[in-house]
């Protein structure tokens, strides 16, 4: 097992990372910014190093600062978290160069799923239905792109091979507009991403977001964790998510399952990965992979009893996966509600001091949050403060316990959006389950 692990990141993350880590026996380093130095995990780390003031480029983004804390501590690996570093082919790549474990798969990985276009190719290859699309980047020929875009039927979305975060994606309804928005695209993709590699897609009108979680051992073992549907999303950002994903087709489900596994073996995943899709008519379109663990990855462990960070560490120790497949039962249901430190109403991020936490607590209810009451939510960094997590054996009480327990949790002194959340899981046709993507946004607009 490894011996100590430096936590690339910081927040609820770190802290779950922290537990994981401490559960296994491996010591631990925090690595924080100036501002972060009041972080839960920071305290109730082995050993602390402060790697750069609040911006995050000089900070959390610093390869260098991270690698020599990494050194001055004596670490064995680096966990990444998400966000930040850890989708970073580079960086995965000097750490283990460094002499140190990337938690993750390899940096050759990282860097094939991290390219869109090169991902979808992949996955078509490996057997995994993708969205009919350019399969490949739009080159200079404009005869060529609006062929493309006949061929595959309006209306279709132009996207950033290099995109990230729900940017780099334009909606094209008529051919009028297409080669205006193929270069807009270009350039934004350019200028934000570094790279104007850009792709087409059918765009589905109505589709659901669906996703599966893989843990992959790369020594031959893969394993599903079966799905989530994260579907209420705002600005193409998850909201509220839950594990498993109601009311699909059954047999498109295991085909599906079954794919994501064999794609895994196939492209020698190692690691926890999730495979995305937008679900539609009955049918999976694959859209990315995720190489790291995900902000919503507590619903699936708590409907599989699967602790998917426990075995990102094992996986990094060299050790085998725990389980079989044939161990996985998918018991009940589960949510997360993200609670973020902003307006329900404007969205505006709210940071500041908690004059009061209090989470909730009861059977079923799980809360991941680095907040404490006289804690300092920073400016510098997304407002994600806390998971609240309910489990039940079916849908119903789940969903029951979320309203329990958003009513328990008491987040004063800054704004949060868990009266968004009070309202969601009252909504009738979220409690019906199925919603579409679409649905946050024009409810929201009410
Ligand atoms: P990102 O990497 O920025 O998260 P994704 O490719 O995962 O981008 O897409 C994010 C969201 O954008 C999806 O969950 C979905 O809401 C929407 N989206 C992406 N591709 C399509 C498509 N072809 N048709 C309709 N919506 C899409």
């Amino acid at each position: 097992m490894l011996d100590k692990v430096l936590i690339a990141n910081r927040g609820e993350i770190a802290l779950r990372i922290l537990r994981a880590c401490k559960e296994l026996g491996i010591r631990t380093v925090a690595v924080h910014s100036k501002a972060d130095r009041e972080l839960m995990h920071v305290r109730l780390a082995d050993e602390a190093v402060c790697i750069g003031p609040a911006s995050s480029a000089q900070s959390y983004l610093n390869i260098p600062a991270l690698i020599s804390a990494a050194e001055v501590t004596d670490t064995s690996a680096i966990h990444p978290g998400y966000g930040f570093l850890s989708e970073n082919a580079d960086f995965a790549e000097q750490v283990e160069r460094s002499g140190f474990t990337f938690i993750g798969p390899s940096a050759e990985t990282i860097r094939l799923m991290g390219d869109k276009v090169s991902a979808i190719s992949a996955m078509k290859e490996a057997g995994v239905p993708t969205v009919p699309g350019s399969n490949g980047p739009l080159g200079d020929d404009e005869e060529a792109t609006l062929a493309t875009a006949r061929r595959i039927g309006y209306p279709v979305m132009i996207k950033a091979a290099a995109g990230g975060g729900g940017r780099g994606m334009r909606v094209v309804h008529t051919e009028g507009h297409l080669l205006s928005a193929v270069n807009v695209t270009r350039t934004e993709a350019h200028s934000s991403f570094g790279d104007g590699t850009v792709y087409m897609e059918k765009y589905l009108e109505n589709p659901r977001h669906v996703e599966v979680q893989v843990l992959a051992d790369g020594q031959g073992n893969a394993i599903h964790l079966y799905d989530r549907d994260c579907s209420l999303q705002r600005r193409h950002q998850k909201v509220l998510e839950e594990a498993p994903a109601p009311g699909l087709d059954q047999a498109a489900r295991e085909q599906v399952f079954k794919a994501c596994r064999d794609a895994c073996i196939e492209i020698g995943y190692r690691g926890a990965g999730t495979f995305e899709f937008l679900y539609e008519n009955g049918e999976f379109f694959f859209i990315e992979m995720n190489t790291r663990v995900q902000v919503e990855h507590p619903v699936t462990e708590m409907v599989t009893g699967v602790d998917i960070v426990r075995e990102q560490l094992r996986i990094a120790s060299g050790l085998p996966l725990s389980v079989s497949q044939e161990d996985i039962e998918l018991s009940g249901h589960a949510f997360e509600c993200r609670i973020n430190a902003e307006d329900s109403r404007t969205f505006m991020p709210s940071p500041g001091r908690v004059s009061l936490y209090h989470p909730p607590g009861g059977l079923g209810v799980r809360m991941d949050s680095h907040v404490y009451t006289g804690y300092s939510v920073p400016p510098h960094y997304d407002s994600l403060v806390g998971k609240l997590i309910t489990w039940g054996d079916d849908r119903e009480t789940a969903l029951t316990r979320m309203r329990i327990a958003l009513d328990e949790l008491l987040v004063e002194g800054i704004k949060t959006n868990i009266d968004l959340h009070k309202d969601l899981v009252r909504d009738g046709y979220f409690q019906q389950g199925g919603v579409n993507i679409h649905y946050l946004e024009k409810k929201l607009d009410l």
